[in-house]
């Protein structure tokens, strides 16, 4: 039987399963499509592959702190979050919202009101965007996370895996240093820890195929010792 109108997806970031699965359950029968993750390093996953209409985010996370995740969701995203808290605390509160989350629940909480909530909040945002999976674009620099593809200009280039999500990763960030640290974690392995000279490995070919010096650099730029920011092309932006 087909619907006319798609139930909209909530991302259930919660790792206490007492919680979890009562309140999925919850939203199915309320006409939702949830999805269920127990880590941050799931929820940003998700956040992207899924593309949910909301994001119910614990704040304590096993493997990260959801203020973190909600940071991350909020640069890359407008999608809709809702913060879930043990504590309750005024300063819970005030840093969830300045982290650019639009609501926020004390647990323990009953479902009916927390989906009330979630109701208002989607009435709020409107129609979602999905999480950013449109073309990223820095000057003549284009790149499709979606389509996997990336050109500057009319030039295609042919990218590896980890050349491509380490671009995009730039890409997302433009602007901004990504730290070495930050760049293995996201892009080779999320328990990375050691050496990162095949980040720069990686790098010099990148820069190699995009046609970029690294002692004058037209798209990646070295920050010593810390990072690497993609930076904005001339004449773009003020
Ligand atoms: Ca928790």
């Amino acid at each position: 039987m087909a619907t006319a109108i798609k139930a909209p997806r909530i991302l259930v970031v919660e790792d206490e399963e007492s919680i979890a699965r009562p309140f999925a359950e919850a939203l199915r029968r309320a006409g939702f499509d949830p999805i269920v993750t127990g880590t941050a390093a799931g929820a940003l996953e998700l956040a992207e592959s899924a593309e949910p209409d909301l994001v119910m985010l614990d704040l304590r996370l096993p493997d990260g702190d959801g203020r973190d995740v909600c940071r991350d969701l909020r640069r890359r995203s407008e999608v809709p979050i809702v913060m879930l808290t043990a504590r309750g605390t005024e300063t819970d509160k005030i840093v969830g919202l300045e982290l650019g989350a639009d609501d926020y629940v004390v647990k323990p909480f009953s479902a009916a009101e927390v989906i009330s909530r979630i109701r208002a909040v989607l009435r709020r945002a409107g129609p979602v965007e999905p999480m950013a999976r449109g073309p990223l674009r820095a000057g003549a620099l284009e790149l499709d996370p979606a389509a996997r593809t990336a050109r500057v200009g009319d030039r295609p280039l042919d990218l590896s895996r980890k050349e491509f999500d380490l671009l995009a990763e730039l890409m997302r960030h433009r602007g901004e240093v990504v730290t070495r640290e930050d760049l293995m974690s996201r892009v080779w392995d999320t328990n990375w820890f050691g050496s990162t000279k095949t980040l720069d490995v990686h790098i010099g070919w990148l820069r190699r195929k995009l046609g970029d010096e690294a002692a004058d650099p037209a798209y990646i730029e070295t920050v010593r010792g810390v990072g690497f920011r993609l930076v904005a092309p001339e004449g773009e932006e003020p």
